[in-house]
């Protein structure tokens, strides 16, 4: 039979897809030794059977039951027992930590009767029970009764007036209760439940619901996670931090999340409970300050947290709270970090002798990489400084202020740059915060809401501006010296520094870019991290990285940048500008000589372009892909044609130029006269390329050109191509290898049959994804694909990583069919896919030899290589 339900001293944290992080974590620190509240954990799978089913798994409540027992057995006290209760709270805790998108409610067994059972257990400090019955009610009345929370705050709001929620005595407390009991009768017509154990079970389900809640949903797509996980919750025994001044409750970091820096960083509020902290709802104290009072529990603290590093092997962020000098641990999980602290923290924890440089290059990630080559403002640009905060989440982002999640989103849909501009955020700001270029928040630390959630997904976050006074109603805030930013108001926020500026920033290259320019030798911390990550990187990885770069300059920039060759230049840009006349000249031509007239024009310009690019790769081997687009793109715009000769002004050549775009047009371009179907159709055309290409090659020492051709869907149009190819580059005296695209769904499907006339294979995945998923992606992104990710149709778009289940199989059928026709086929990617992080992943996987991508990517992919050859599996690094 299966078992829902595991004892913290039953779990581990390997348990994670079972006992979700938090429950893991838990039982992790249960056997270690660390003082963690008993309690147990409900597993995912509960859950999804919950979810799957509308009700819970038969077995779950007695389990539950059983567990439940034990717990009370353990404590001395039953569940709401009304002299002497026992309370515990409800947490929901998924897989991958999703910060403040599920629900937990504290202090469950509380009722009228219990109420006076808890004020006399705790010494007969009556204030502290009704506080925390209040507090039950406003969580319960919240998450559980799906009320809106703002009916329990502006009830709190006007006891309290102008004084803090500590103010408040035992009587008011307890008037408030009925007030807050009163609200829910209101609401939902029935009383507020005061059987305990029914407390529990509602609790459990709404956190089990709350995996499906709208903000939940939304998070996973941001974050790339999984729909289908679901979540554990755990139910452990209470402890309090709001019994008075000697209790409180903290977050803290084993290290600075934005530098990677050792120290002690965190945030600590006295005499308070659970989300307090974060919420702001009073001004924390830095965690440094506890040691003055309460020396004991500090040390305890710093000692624990060192532990944790040691057992983590990482940085940790930690919960805890303090119950009248006693510290208490309530959850730990490998820290959530910056771009840059990631690399800092790696190549420290290896001179620490922790980890080793393999496991250094599996902690770092592409898309932090690509982070830290982010633009960032140029430090002699004159700028207005109009406030500091903390330095939340790095980067440089300037926007126009707004003051709503809504109007973040409703400007970012328009294309406008947006900075989202808050007190403090809470999860109903997501929406906001994923339109938004950067974040900025007057309040929080960098713990806050806005700060965790920013770092997790690479944005720009200032927050703590504590100088701003954000009017959100008003949809302004005021700076000091009187500046007032009003809605739509520019400024610029550098989430390195915490500064805010008034106005647009301008922006420069990153020291990382600068670094892998050349320009600079590792001097900063940052930089030198870099280098030795990516030094090992290069060293284990087993996938070549290669550039698309269609001129000198990118291939040069490419070279800087780690390319061990060009995987693919495309031509057609070289059919541009001043040489469309003689494309004209082709197109129009009526007879042999007319055509080849034009050809010979174009041959030697093509042969200039390309000794340009062999040049500047020096010897590296370059893909030349032979010209793809359908031939009319290079003609004058047919309705430009038209209404000259409307009006009378054509020449002769416009005349015949608008009969030949008419002759031309295609219902569908993607899927027509284009690729190698160009070269059948148009004599002499794809030879003049390789002509130019041998010649340049001849010219060029140590030149090692590589010819493709593009659309190839049957072994016989490759033939010929090939046949003719071979012909002139033994003219020339040239070797070169002869390949093709894979980028229709037949060619992969015959790939032994094409192997025969192919010396390498490349993937083109854009068409392959579109043609195998029959997307005009031009046409589809825009139309519905937001609709479909809404509908779960796909996690992420398959333009942007490759769909393994569809697109993947047909290129595994291309590999492995291919290498048995051909063992030696070399095998590359060239589609944008080539340097996407999970994408990379996967051509590692199926055996590719090269991935290649534009040049400012290189870097990300040269690290993804490494990272796969040193993973198995990614699952779990998020
Ligand atoms: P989240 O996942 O949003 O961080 P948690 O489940 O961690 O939510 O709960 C929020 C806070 O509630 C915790 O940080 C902790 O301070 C408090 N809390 C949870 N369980 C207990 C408990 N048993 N005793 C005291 N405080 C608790
Ligand atoms: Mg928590
Ligand atoms: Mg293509």
């Amino acid at each position: 039979m299966a078992k829902y339900v595991y004892d913290f001293t039953e779990g581990n944290r390997n348990l994670k897809d079972l006992l979700g992080g938090k429950g893991a974590n838990l039982a992790e620190m249960t056997n270690l030794g660390l003082p963690v509240p008993h309690g147990f954990t409900i597993t995912t799978e509960a859950c999804r059977h919950y979810l799957a089913e509308g009700s819970v798994p038969s077995g779950l409540d007695q389990e539950v039951a059983e567990h439940l027992e034990a717990l009370e057995a353990k404590m001395g006290r039953k569940l709401g027992q009304a002299d002497d209760p026992l309370l515990v709270s409800v947490r929901s805790g998924a897989k991958f930590s999703m910060p403040g998108m599920m629900e937990t409610v504290l202090n469950i067994g509380l009722n009228d009767e219990s109420v006076h059972g808890l004020a006399k257990q705790s010494g007969g400090n009556d204030r502290f029970a009704w506080d925390s019955y209040r507090r039950l009610i406003q969580m319960f009345g919240k998450t559980v009764l799906g009320l809106d929370g703002d009916l329990f705050e502006h009830a709190l709001d006007e006891l309290k007036g102008r004084r803090q929620d500590t103010d408040l005595d035992s009587g008011e407390l307890q008037q408030l209760v009925e007030t807050y009991k009163g609200i829910v009768r209101d609401q939902t017509g029935k009383d507020f439940p005061a059987d305990p154990r029914e407390q529990m079970r509602l609790a459990v389900m709404a956190v089990f619901d709350s995996w499906n809640a709208p903000r939940a949903i939304l998070y996973r797509r941001q974050e790339r996670i999984p729909a289908d996980l679901g979540t554990a919750v755990n139910i452990m025994a209470m402890v309090f931090g709001n019994y008075g001044n000697d209790s409180g409750t903290g977050v803290a970091f084993t290290r600075d999340p934005g530098s990677g820096q050792q120290g002690i960083y965190g945030d600590y509020l006295q005499n308070a409970q659970g989300e307090d902290v974060v919420a702001g709802i009073r001004n924390t104290i830095p965690l440094e300050d506890l040691e003055h009072l309460d020396k004991q529990s500090y040390d305890e603290l710093v000692g624990i947290m060192e532990t944790l590093e040691n057992h983590y092997r990482d940085l940790c962020d930690i919960e805890f709270t303090i119950e009248r000098g006693k510290l208490w641990m309530l959850q730990t999980r490998v820290g959530k970090r910056t771009a840059a602290a990631a690399f800092c923290i790696a190549t420290q924890l290896v001179d620490q002798g922790l980890i080793t440089m393999d496991e250094a290059v599996t902690r770092v990630t592409g898309d932090q990489l690509a982070q830290l080559m982010f633009p960032r403002f140029d430090g002699g640009a004159d700028k207005k400084k109009i406030a500091k905060g903390m330095n939340a989440s790095p980067g440089a982002a300037v926007g126009k202020a707004v003051f709503s999640s809504a109007r973040a989103v409703e400007l970012a849909e328009q294309g406008e740059d947006v900075i989202l501009v808050r007190r403090e955020t809470n999860p109903d700001d997501l929406a906001g915060m994923i339109a938004a270029k950067g974040i900025l928040t007057s309040r929080g630390g960098k713990t806050s809401h806005a700060a965790v959630v920013a770092r997790g997904m690479g944005k720009t976050c200032v927050c703590g501006a504590e100088e701003l006074e954000v009017h959100t109603a008003e949809q302004r805030f005021v700076a000091p010296g009187d500046v007032v930013v009003s809605e739509g108001d520019v400024i610029s926020i550098d989430g390195t520094t915490g500064e805010v500026f008034l106005g647009e920033v301008p922006v420069v290259d990153s020291a990382v870019v600068e670094y892998f320019e050349g320009a600079t030798e590792p001097q900063d911390d940052l930089v030198k991290a870099v280098d030795r990550v990516m030094r090992h990187a290069d060293r284990a990885r087993r996938l070549g990285v290669r550039a698309n770069a269609d001129t000198p300059e990118d291939a040069a920039r490419a070279r800087r940048f780690g390319a061990q060759g060009i995987g693919l230049c495309r031509t057609e840009h070289m059919f541009l500008g001043e040489r469309r006349q003689l494309v004209e000249d082709l197109v129009l031509a009526s007879t042999d000589a007319e055509r080849q007239a034009a050809l010979d024009a174009l041959e030697p310009l093509q042969k200039s372009d390309f000794i340009g690019i062999f040049q500047a790769m020096d010897g590296a081997p370059v893909t030349i892909r032979l010209i793809d687009p359908p031939l009319h793109e290079f003609l004058p715009d047919i309705v430009d044609l038209s209404v000259k000769v409307a009006a009378g002004q054509a020449t002769d050549k416009d005349r015949k130029l608008l009969s030949a775009v008419k002759r031309l047009h295609e219902q569908n371009p993607m899927l027509g006269l284009r690729g190698v179907r160009l070269g059948l159709v148009i004599p002499g055309l794809f030879a003049m390329q390789v002509r130019a290409i041998a010649q340049a090659a001849a010219e060029v020492p140590g030149a090692k050109p590589e010819i493709m051709i593009p659309l190839v869907a049957a072994v016989q149009e490759l033939e010929s191509v090939r046949e003719e190819a071979v012909k002139i580059l033994a003219e020339a005296g040239v070797e070169a290898l002869i390949g093709t695209m894979i980028e229709v769904p037949r060619a992969a499907l015959t790939a032994a049959q094409i192997a025969e006339a192919a010396e390498f294979f490349s993937f083109g995945t854009n068409d392959l994804t579109q043609l195998a998923w029959g997307f005009s992606r031009d046409d589809v992104e825009a139309a519905f694909f937001s609709h479909y990710l809404d509908a779960g149709i796909f996690g992420v778009s398959p333009f942007e990583t490759i769909d393994r289940e569809g697109v993947g199989r047909l290129m595994e059928i291309a590999v492995r069919e291919g290498r048995s026709a051909r063992p030696d086929l070399h095998l590359g990617i060239c589609g944008e896919h080539g340097g996407d992080p999970d994408s990379v992943r996967f051509c590692h996987e199926i055996g590719l030899d090269y991935v290649s991508c534009s040049p400012f990517r290189i870097p990300v992919a040269r690290l993804e290589a490494g990272r796969a050859a040193l993973t198995q599996s990614d699952s779990d690094t998020r």
